[in-house]
């Protein structure tokens, strides 16, 4: 039996390419009806879901943009009449490229800390009040192995990540009297659309992620899959506050 058979309406953002379009059609596969959003064109992610048999609408929406992420907001209400479930996955992080921090251009430092942490702040916002109505919601929020490394060469990415983490555990905190629960998913250097367009994947960094893993092998958005469907669904309701690293055990804690 599919794990969403309630009516569960679910956000993702950033779900145009990537990681975020394989949480979107896993969350579709199982039941729910997703909303993807994303600053660019989401339609075949959208149509992909359909094609399978599922439900989907989508919105080019910023994360950081109040209007547009309000937007998103009443679209899928409009549509679905609820919100269970937001999957903050918007980032900036393919495109960036690893530079010493000291070579770190201000605007470029502010425009990662925008989006990656400002934006999910705006996104829980926006969405909040839907899940208050029903006492209930399952926010997830993604953050990155890189974390708990302190993988370096990328310091406001990993700030911003580590900004998420600490969101999270206090976002845990305000919202469980409301029946909201709030984790962090945390993946690892996982091959996805962006990261290999930008040819992330080449040379001592993935294989040096590979060698530091107990399962020796490359990670795929699909490995993703399993811990966002436990987070989302009620197998995770008494869970809240959370960081689960999906890294084929790189990190261990
Ligand atoms: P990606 O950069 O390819 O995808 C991110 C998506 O977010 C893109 O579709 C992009 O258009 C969208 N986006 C960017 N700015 C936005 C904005 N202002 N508003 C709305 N959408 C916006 O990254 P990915 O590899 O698919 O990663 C997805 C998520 O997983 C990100 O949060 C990333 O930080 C995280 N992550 C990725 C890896 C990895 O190795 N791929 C590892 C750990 C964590």
């Amino acid at each position: 039996m599919a794990r969403f058979n309630d009516g569960e309406v679910a956000i993702v953002t950033g779900g145009a390419q990537g990681i975020g379009a394989a949480y979107a059609k896993t969350l579709a596969a199982e039941g729910a009806k997703v909303m993807v959003s994303d600053v660019l064109d989401v339609n075949n992610t959208v149509n992909i879901i359909k094609q399978a048999g599922g439900e989907a609408i989508g919105i080019k929406a910023d994360v950081t943009d109040d209007k547009q992420v309000g937007e998103m907001v009443s679209k899928t209400v409009s549509q679905w009449g609820r919100i269970d479930i937001l999957v903050n996955n918007a980032a900036i992080f393919a495109q960036l490229k690893m530079q010493k921090f000291m070579d770190i251009p201000e605007d470029e430092w502010d425009r990662v800390l925008r989006v990656n942490v400002r934006g999910v702040f705006q996104c829980v916002k926006a969405v909040v009040p839907e899940m208050k109505k029903r006492k209930y919601g399952k926010i997830i929020n993604i953050a990155s192995g890189t974390v708990f490394k302190g993988t370096p060469l990328m310091l406001h990415y990993v700030t911003s990540k580590g900004a998420i983490v600490a969101m999270t555990r206090a976002l845990a905190r305000e919202l469980g009297d409301d029946g909201i629960r709030v984790n962090t998913l945390a993946p690892g250097l996982t091959a996805s659309e962006g990261m290999v367009r930008a040819g992330q994947f080449k040379g001592a960094m993935s294989e040096g992620n590979i060698a530091s893993r107990c399962i020796k092998r490359e990670e795929v958005p699909e490995d993703l899959q399993g811990a966002m469907l436990f987070l989302a669904s009620k197998d995770s309701d008494f869970v809240s506050g959370q960081a689960l690293v999906v890294d084929g055990g790189s990190f261990l804690h």
